[in-house]
């Protein structure tokens, strides 16, 4: 049975119902608990439960330290591609917005890795958008053998594919494969996905799971923040993530918790998740997976990323790009614009949404990150907190 059978029964709109509703009694007796279920976590993300959020701030962060000693794993994104076919109405690389474009050769990919390097990152996640023809599996197969041997540890965030096309991937050197559902409610993800493959919900949904059975000892999984109620997608996710830690145990999971960014098409977020929601939420989801990585980008400020470490956060992005390129520039000479799927001639005004002049590149990023600190500020904030920044978690070695 997959985790789409399970979702299909789980009363994921009455566990929502259920935090809005939960009262301080409830509350007490979940944080009584050794052991929380899914109705617990339902009550620790209710409104009531965030009187209790300095309480629950400090056994997270004690149970995080237990569980992951004093140390925030960093890892950096590497665009390989914005070309992309689906229509996300979120997303800056949507097929229909007429943004500049660009897919890095091999070389390019081995530049923007070497500098990333430089830096001091050993974890890479390779991010491309879904174009079968200029992302196609073997161009991903070639890039992952490229960097292979300098790192070690190569996850991907690419559109979904059978068990059959991951296993050359797997062998190739990828351990890791994130995929995010973007949103666990059927109707606002039928309305927000109108053209492309990834219209199809339970073929994303039973990624992770097709991922595993490849050879994937990393997974990740979320929804994006800000499409349905953010309450409703934390009991989702809460549930998938059960599944998988009793499905797929062999693997180790990440939870990540992005909120939406201004990205081009200028979409507005449909739903609000505050601040201090967020840090709720970590709390929650420390204390109901002890075991699991939860993860947060420089979509979010600097200042919030730096309160939030200490709360239960143990893996943190960097220093981040999100157009191809956005590290040295590479591609550059190549940038076209593509308008539905199809490239065209440059128009005037058509970087409104490309990086900044200064920038290396003039490619489209996927949307605006928040934190604009380079990797060694974040690295030098982390050691300032009394954590030690860890660039590299895993070795191939480990595995022989
Ligand atoms: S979210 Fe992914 S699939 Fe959708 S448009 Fe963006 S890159 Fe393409």
């Amino acid at each position: 049975m997959s985790f789409v059978s399970e979702f299909n029964s789980l009363p994921a709109q009455s566990l929502a119902q259920r935090s809005l509703e939960a009262g301080a009694g409830s509350v007490r007796e979940s944080l009584a608990k050794p052991k929380l279920s899914l109705a617990d976590f339902a009550s620790l993300i209710s409104p009531a439960a965030a009187g209790f959020l300095e309480h629950m701030g400090r056994r997270s962060h004690t149970m995080t330290q237990q569980r992951f000693g004093k140390v925030i794993r960093l890892f950096a994104p590497l665009y390989l591609s914005n070309e992309c076919v689906n229509n996300c109405q979120y997303c800056g690389f949507s097929r229909d917005n007429p943004i500049l474009r660009v897919t890095l050769s091999l070389d390019e990919v081995k530049r923007e890795a070497a500098e990333l390097k430089s830096q001091g990152f050993r974890n890479l996640l390779l991010v491309a958008g879904e174009h079968p023809k200029f992302v196609s599996n073997n161009y991903l197969r070639d890039c992952i053998a490229a960097l292979h041997s300098g790192w070690p540890g190569i996850s991907l965030e690419v559109g979904p594919m059978e068990t059959a096309d991951y296993r050359p991937l797997v062998e190739a050197g990828a351990d890791g494969l994130v995929v995010y559902q973007e949103t666990y409610d059927r109707k606002i993800y039928a309305d927000m996905h109108t053209a492309g493959p990834k219209r199809n919900f339970d073929w994303r949904l039973e990624t992770p799971e097709r991922a595993y059975a490849a050879g994937f000892r990393r997974l990740g999984i979320s929804p994006l923040y800000g499409l349905a109620d953010w309450r409703f997608e934390a009991v989702s996710v809460a549930a998938h993530a059960d599944y998988l830690l009793r499905n797929c145990w062999k693997a180790q999971l990440t939870i990540s918790l992005p909120r939406l960014r201004p990205c081009a098409g200028e979409f507005q977020p449909l739903t609000h998740m505050t601040d201090r929601d967020l840090a709720q939420l970590v709390c929650a989801f420390r204390l109901m997976f002890p075991d699991v990585g939860l993860v947060l980008s420089t979509r979010e400020p600097a200042k919030l990323r730096d309160g939030l470490i200490p709360l239960g956060i143990t893996m943190m992005s960097a220093g981040s790009h999100t157009e191809p390129g956005g590290y040295t520039g590479a591609g550059r000479e190549k940038i076209h614009q593509t308008v539905r799927g199809r490239i065209v001639e440059l128009a005037s005004g058509a970087s409104e949404w490309a990086t900044a002049p200064e920038n290396a590149t003039n490619a489209t990023g996927q949307f605006q990150i928040a934190d604009e600190r380079s990797s060694q500020e974040v690295a030098d904030l982390i050691r300032k907190l009394g954590y030690e920044p860890v660039w590299k978690d895993w070795d191939a070695a480990l595995t022989s």
